[in-house]
């Protein structure tokens, strides 16, 4: 392909064409058959609609919405809402395909789905985001529910997006339905634990692919965010020393160590890691390409690809974003030796935490943060050991392994269920 045709394949595009050659490759050693492979390769279905949105001037704005939910068999539907400008429906569809394969691997009662806005949050107003969740909530009421499809954060969504969506499909109910979305503040149904349970999960799972002890170990954090800012605490207080983290603003580095608490307060002051005082700036690129012993991406889709990947020098690199790594990518790495923990096991610990903030819901009961924190430890755990076993004992790299073990769940679970009629 030229360059300027590579240009016209968007970031969606290209992560759904990942997806899906992963899934291709998990079938292959499945054995399973055409029919099941385009059942597994199409969502169940794929809603987009239009979202009306009044702006403070008066004037109104049209954005796209979409809500896919890929799979339904092992249980509801369940994912994420993001609120981002580039955001389309193969970019969700491929969001929604890996959901499915991480509820299986974990071993979570759901299927896999994803929303997106493809809306800036930061260019809109609070009223204004609260308008076009409100719409884009009763745009895709049809098919959300505590029993068919569970709404939880993702990119440029949080919990007062999650209590706006849980007041507009209650209000619509007639009734509060707090299972209806999960990662809700604590006063109308969250879970403890839920907010840190993505970097909770990056550090179990960073500590697992680690051998030996964490104590030193450098760490570089690429998207200083709502997954990347609290996994770099939980690193370092596991006794890794965070030398870089970047985030949109820009990328520092300090090789004595960073001090997280401090990065994060200078975050909270002036909107970014740009300027911060106790660190030497460096380019987005340099971050990623950092002599560190574990390499965290936490920001989007694609950041390591066949243009950087050699240039890579982490022993070890743990997904916290979803599909951050291309499959060209993934080679280059596989071949330089570099293990890479894959997103729907490194950073499944969010939706462990929402699957147990619903069966709270749903049993109208709340667990402490200690009960929360030791199922989703063990969990994790559990799920990273067989990934490990399977690698080992079929010679596949551990994304490899992940997705034969959700691929193989899924087509199991499909036997199981025949077909209707
Ligand atoms: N958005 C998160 C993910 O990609 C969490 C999804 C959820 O909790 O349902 O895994």
């Amino acid at each position: 392909m030229t360059p300027a045709a590579a240009t016209l394949v968007s970031p969606g595009r290209q992560a759904l064409d990942s997806a899906l050659l992963q899934l291709d490759q998990a079938a292959d050693r499945l054995h399973l058959d055409d029919g099941l492979r385009t059942m597994l390769a199409t969502p169940r279905r794929s809603l987009t609609v239009s979202v009306p949105v009044r702006r403070e001037d008066g004037r109104m704005d049209v954005v796209q919405g979409f809500r896919v939910q890929h799979n339904t068999t092992r249980g509801p539907a369940k994912g994420g809402i993001r609120f981002h400008p580039s955001t389309d429906i193969h970019e969700v569809t491929a969001l929604a395909m890996w959901m499915t394969w991480k509820c299986a691997l974990v071993g979570i009662p759901y299927g896999g789905a994803k929303g997106g806005v493809s809306v800036d949050p930061a260019t809109l107003t609070t009223r204004e985001l609260e308008r076009v969740t409100r719409r884009y909530v009763n745009e895709i009421l049809p098919i959300i529910g505590p029993d068919k499809d569970i709404p939880a954060p993702d990119v440029g969504t949080d919990e007062q997006t999650m209590a706006w969506i849980m007041d507009t499909y209650s209000v619509n109910a007639g009734y509060p339905v707090p299972g209806v979305v999960t990662g809700k503040p604590m006063t109308l149904g969250g879970s403890l634990g839920r907010a840190g349970a993505t970097s909770r999960g990056v550090q179990i799972a960073t500590l697992k692919a680690m051998s030996g002890s964490p104590e030193g170990r450098t760490v570089a954090v690429q998207g200083f965010g709502k997954v990347g800012a609290p996994a770099a605490r939980y690193l370092a207080d596991a006794g890794c020393r965070v030398v870089g983290v970047s985030d949109a603003t820009g990328a520092v580095v300090n090789h004595s160590g960073l001090d997280v608490a401090d990065l994060r307060a200078w975050v909270e002051e002036t909107g970014g890691v740009y300027g911060y005082r106790h660190a030497d700036a460096l380019s987005h690129e340099d971050l990623l390409e950092l002599d560190v012993d574990v390499l965290v991406p936490a920001a989007l889709e694609g950041a390591i690809t066949a243009e950087n990947a050699s240039r890579i020098r982490a022993r070890l690199i743990v997904e916290g974003a979803n599909g951050p790594t291309t499959p060209e990518a993934d080679r280059i790495l596989a071949d330089a030796g570099i293990t890479v923990v894959p997103d729907i096991l490194a950073n499944a610990g969010g939706v462990i935490v929402s699957y147990l903030e619903w069966v709270q819901n749903l049993q109208a009961c709340s667990w402490s943060a200690k009960e929360v924190d030791t199922r989703l430890r063990d969990l994790m755990e559990e799920s990273f050991d067989a990934v490990a076993a399977m690698s080992a004992e079929r010679g596949l790299s551990l994304r490899q392994a992940a997705h034969v073990i959700g691929v193989g769940r899924v087509a199991e679970a499909h036997r199981m269920r025949g077909l209707y009629p």
